[in-house]
């Protein structure tokens, strides 16, 4: 029988197909009975893979490079005890014995014992220490299944299914840049945290919140996710099958339409021009962003390249990747952002897991801890530089001083670039994130000393509303448009202004067309956003006469009751 579901829909689109449900392993595992003579050579099979693991591991632990952070080694090292420890090395084979049953089944349903039991303890750190097990187990089943990634292998068509997951983490999802599946939907997140920016970069649609769907969703049933309106249908009838049949049909149809607008110049009914930049993640996305007609990359999340594997990637893999994305753009800026990890994107052993993880030790804080770390992007981001329009941002500044370390660490790795004599952009732009209230009350001195600043709406929304970007139960709170945070990004805008740098927006308040008009009314001209999102606004962008709109600006800008805000902005969109 057709139910519904609703969450939040976190990228829009519809889609229909059938549903797959994640386990917490990615990795689909089949179940056979097997006969009493094939037991032996099962177990063997399972020896075998742990074996593999475990060579792998001990090869990696020796290659750790010298200036890896310290905790590299206790991460491998954990993961070591967990593959070794008897009750993932010696039980599935009790289980492949007593059920006979294959190794992957085994090792799955030990798997899920295990992370049960980590989900009692109330202590958060080890109760996360799960996470750990299900990686292991992940390797292990690779090497069963003869895999050569941990994403679900199914032999049916990935476009036609939709993964249902309690939760993905952005590393789950910048895995499935290289399969696509028709949509996603969870049961947590919120519509700033990575996972679901990374929904949107996919262009899949996607809904999240939705509380237990991993627990009322059938494998195989058919559901229908409407990523705008946040609903999901499952096991449709027909009427309800047509009606959205007509919608996913209609929807490509405007889709299509904007693709008309690829080309055309992004100016304003008054002529003000608007630059409209985009967002990416890993070098691939540079096909999407020229799809886009963007005219340069705002932010490159560079982390995404540091995830989904054991060790950081080394001054020439991180070259070769913005050397990649600054020669693709053909002299078109690429704004490339330093480290940005911690809170919602942990990375292995580099990251701490504090109480507050949010507020703790991130992105340049990180940065600016692990030395070597650093020398090594920037080297690597400067030496890319000089292969096109390279801009370096840096994320999460909260104050001078760490303005005035980050100058400092660009200053050694040219200089150690110059020993070498390796090439650079000697004046190579540095920008600083505005995504911390601190940051953006004191823009103006932050403005005077770096080349452009651009605001991380994401944060800053999240720092100055007090609200978790990724936690569901208070997502109702996280409102762009709170007249606190509108007062900080004019802020922002106005600091910029009288320094003369200019200032843009590359949270997803930028790829967010209801906004448009509003972010141009306080003084933005640079956005930048998921390719995706871009000829929406484009469109958005034609359709405004900056003159017309001052007046209702103004009152939104003055306005200090949030619940009016929604019938201004629908007046000022009109
Ligand atoms: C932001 O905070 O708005 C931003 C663009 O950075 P991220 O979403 O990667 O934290
Ligand atoms: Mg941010």
């Amino acid at each position: 029988m057709s139910f519904t579901l609703h969450g939040i829909g976190v990228s829009p689109g519809i889609a229909i197909g059938v549903a797959r449900l994640a386990s917490h392993s990615r990795i689909e595992v089949a179940h056979y009975v097997l006969s009493q003579q094939h037991l032996d050579k099962e177990t063997a099979r399972f020896d075998d893979a742990i074996a593999t693991v475990r060579n792998e591991m001990e090869t990696l632990r020796t290659q750790i490079p010298l200036n890896a952070p310290a905790e590299l080694p206790a991460f491998l090292d954990m993961h070591l005890m967990i593959l070794n420890d008897s009750m993932l090395s010696e039980v599935p084979k009790q289980l492949i014995r007593s059920q006979q049953c294959n190794a992957e089944w085994a090792l799955t349903q030990q798997m899920e014992h295990l992370v049960a039991q980590f989900e009692e303890i109330e202590d958060v750190y080890l109760r996360e220490r799960k996470t750990d097990v299900v990686q292991v187990v992940e390797r292990v089943l690779k090497v069963l299944l003869g895999h050569p990634d941990n994403l679900p292998s199914t032999e049916s068509n990935l476009a036609d299914c939709i993964l249902v997951a309690h939760d993905l983490s952005p590393a789950d999802m910048i895995g499935f840049k290289r399969q696509q599946f028709a949509a996603f939907v969870t049961d947590v997140g919120g519509s700033t945290s990575h996972t679901a920016i990374l929904a949107r970069s996919l262009n899949i649609s996607s809904v999240m919140a939705l509380h237990n769907a991993h627990t009322l969703i059938r494998d195989n049933e058919i559901i229908i996710v409407d990523g705008e309106q946040g609903v999901v249908i499952v096991d449709p009838d027909d009427a309800e099958l047509e009606e959205y049949q007509l919608r996913q049909h209609q929807w490509q149809i405007e889709h299509q339409k904007l693709k008309r607008l690829t080309t055309s110049r992004a100016a304003t009914l008054d002529g003000v021009e608007i630059e409209l930049h985009a967002n990416i993640e890993l070098p691939q996305d540079v096909l999407s962003v020229k799809e886009s007609g963007a005219t340069g990359i705002g932010l490159f999340r560079s982390e995404f390249l540091f995830m989904n594997r054991a060790d950081l990637p080394t001054e020439e893999e991180q070259f070769e990747a913005y050397r990649e994305v600054a020669a693709a753009m053909q002299g078109m800026p690429v704004t490339i952002r330093t480290l940005d990890v911690g809170a919602d994107k942990p990375l292995g052993g580099l990251t701490q897991h504090t109480l507050n993880p949010a507020l703790g030790r991130r992105a340049i804080r990180l940065c600016l801890a692990e030395s070597a770390l650093f020398h090594t992007q920037l080297r690597a981001l400067l030496r890319a530089s000089h292969y096109g329009k390279v801009k370096i941002l840096i994320p999460m500044l909260s104050n001078l001083v760490e303005l005035r370390l980050t100058y400092a660490a660009i200053e050694r790795a040219k200089a150690s670039l110059t020993a070498d004599s390796i090439p650079f952009d000697s004046g190579v732009e540095v920008g600083g994130m505005i995504e911390i209230p601190a940051a953006a009350l004191m823009a103006g001195a932050f403005a005077e000393r770096l080349d452009f600043l651009s605001i991380g709406t994401n944060d800053l929304i999240q720092y100055t509303l007090a609200i978790d970007r990724a936690d569901d139960g208070v997502a109702y709170l996280y409102d762009p448009t709170h007249p606190a945070v509108l007062q900080l990004i004019s802020i922002t805008l106005r600091a910029g202004e009288k320094a003369g740098k200019p200032v843009s927006v590359c949270g997803e308040m930028a790829g967010d067309p209801k906004l448009t008009r509003l972010l141009i009314g306080l003084g933005l001209r640079r956005f930048s956003m998921q390719p995706a999102s871009l000829l929406s606004v484009k469109q958005q962008v034609l359709k405004t006469h900056i003159g017309n709109n001052v007046n209702m600006t103004q009152k939104i800008l003055k306005a200090s009751d949030a619940e009016k805000m929604e019938g201004f902005l629908i007046r000022l969109n009109q």
